[in-house]
């Protein structure tokens, strides 16, 4: 598959791939949907969903080129991880392949961006290497929120069993990692949002240059049919409620404000514009 990248002012974003699957029955998701409510949308058919309204998802990160920087955002499920989603566990996917492909290089990642802690944002944070977990981005500083590292250790956070030790820990003990807050202005027009829901220390990263605006979302939708249905909850929104306000609030934002928006699990174009239509929206991919 050919590099996606796009430009926004001065800088460069490209999207890295680990997986992309098609014909996903659309109620594993989201519970309040079926086929048929999809199939209705039909700017959706046939990139974003099936004829019979089967939908396709991805996971991938986002590399942000700016100047000398390098930043990674949210860098997917990882390979050889123990995880309790069976589709997640101990996989060999060809991800720093990709990476080196796309033209970088793992020394080079100076910032790592995590909109939140679920086990498919943080995996390439780590590899194995003689039975350890190491660091893949030794140059890198890793930021956390503290409302997110709590909630990713605790009890309430099911499905995530493993990813403080094997992905997060590791950074910790090699003293790569920054906690920062929510709303942390990381220089050179990058900004973080809260954006609680999901999960409760989510983050959204806003990019600004040369007078250009970006948004990385991070899991505030997991396909663009929430768009458009944007109160329909996803399985794993810790809480719906919260998640849908959310939604709500950052689609307006992104509309007004002619955003570029990034979704990581939007495929196969994770790029575009949030158009208002009627009293929702529409994502319009470039
Ligand atoms: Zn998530
Ligand atoms: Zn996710």
């Amino acid at each position: 598959m050919a590099v996606q990248r796009w430009r926004v002012g001065r800088c460069t974003i490209t999207s890295v791939l680990e997986e992309h699957v098609d014909h996903i029955p659309p109620e594993m998701f989201f519970p309040a949907a079926t086929a048929d409510a999809v199939a209705k949308y039909q700017w959706l058919v046939p990139d974003f969903a099936d004829e019979s309204g089967a939908i396709s998802l991805r996971v991938q990160a986002f590399v942000i080129e700016l100047g000398t920087r390098h930043v990674l955002v949210d860098p997917c499920v990882g390979n050889g991880k123990r995880l309790v989603i069976p589709y997640w566990n101990e996989r060999t996917w060809p991800f720093m392949e990709r990476f080196a492909e796309a033209g970088f290089d793992s020394g080079k990642i100076d910032t790592v961006v995590h909109t939140h802690l679920h086990a498919d944002h943080v995996g390439w944070d780590t590899h194995l290497a003689g039975g350890v977990w190491v660091p893949t981005f030794p140059k890198a500083r890793h930021l956390y929120t503290a409302r997110e590292l709590e909630y990713c250790r605790s009890s309430s956070n099911p499905g995530n069993d493993g990813v403080f030790a094997d992905s997060i820990a590791p950074i910790m003990a090699a003293g790569l990692a920054d906690v920062v807050d929510e709303d942390a202005d990381l220089g050179d027009g990058l900004r973080l949002e809260p954006t609680t829901g999901h999960t409760p220390g989510h983050v959204s990263l806003w990019i600004e240059s040369a007078g250009e605006v970006a948004l990385i979302s991070g899991d505030i939708m997991h396909h663009p049919v929430q768009c458009a249905e944007p109160d329909w909850a996803e399985i794993g929104d810790h809480d719906p409620e919260q998640a849908r306000a959310t939604r709500r609030r950052m689609l307006t934002r992104a509309a007004e404000t002619r955003a570029l928006v990034l979704v990581a699990h939007f495929g196969p174009h994770p790029a575009g514009y949030i158009q208002t239509d009627r009293n929702v929206w529409r994502f319009v991919p470039v």
